[in-house]
């Protein structure tokens, strides 16, 4: 009988505890399409990758009758992953005062009247969620204007400033991209973090009186 995932409130990770602990590789995961995959012909119902998931997204359905009633289980349920993330994490919900819709990116940071920051997110990945919470404080201190965009559904952005990991940091000047930092932002390295953003921000205020842009980019 099949494994089932509940996709609504998984991280959907190559981490996944499940895969660690698959004897038989039946839960691997798909780096060509950044997915979990189940090829449920090696299943031997040993059931720990059931017990190893700590949210209870993967299910064992032992015969047929339990496979139709996960099933619904699953399609019935209303939750998803953000409304997990401060139990599974501990972390707080991203500040809605800062989110802008996509269509309001021209208007609010190309044409901005001052030098403007914009994080651009997935409210569907847990990394974006978790790694995305502290960066509007070290804005504070800085004459910017800082805004986030959620792109989980369009990513017009992404393709047109050549994104490739999220979230990520974009800096305008004069309706022009001067800067950015790709990839998620590690606690860790929050200090290394808030260096290149000085580091952008003193060189857009060379820029500014200099009447020139400067293009800085920095893998986070
Ligand atoms: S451990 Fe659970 S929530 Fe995490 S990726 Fe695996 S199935 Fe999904
Ligand atoms: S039940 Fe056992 S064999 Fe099947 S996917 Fe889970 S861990 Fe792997």
């Amino acid at each position: 009988m099949p494994v089932l995932i509940n996709f609504k409130i998984c991280d959907n990770s190559k981490d996944c505890n499940g895969i660690a602990v698959c004897p038989t590789h039946t839960i691997t995961w798909d780096e060509k399409n950044k997915t979990m995959k189940i090829d449920n012909s090696k299943c031997i119902n040993c059931c720990k990758c059931e017990e190893s998931c700590p949210v209870g997204a993967i299910r064992v359905a032992r015969n047929e009758q339990e496979y139709k009633k996960i099933r619904k289980e699953i399609d019935e349920d209303p939750r998803k992953v953000s409304d997990l993330f401060i139990d599974r994490y501990g972390a707080v919900s991203v500040s809605p005062a800062f989110l802008i819709p996509l269509d309001k990116f021209d208007a609010q940071i190309l044409e901005s009247n001052k030098p403007a920051v914009v994080e651009l997110f997935n409210n569907k990945s847990i990394k974006c969620l978790l790694y995305s919470i502290p960066i509007k404080e070290l804005f504070k201190n800085f004459d910017v204007k800082y805004r986030k965009i959620n792109i989980s559904d369009d990513e017009y952005l992404l393709k047109k400033y050549g994104i490739k990991e999220l979230p990520s940091l974009l800096f305008f000047n004069n309706g022009k991209l001067v800067g950015k930092i790709e990839g998620h932002y590690r606690i860790g390295k929050l200090n290394e973090l808030k260096k290149k953003i000085e580091d952008i921000i003193k060189q857009i205020r060379w820029g500014v009186k200099n009447g020139v842009n400067i293009f800085s980019t920095f893998a986070s």
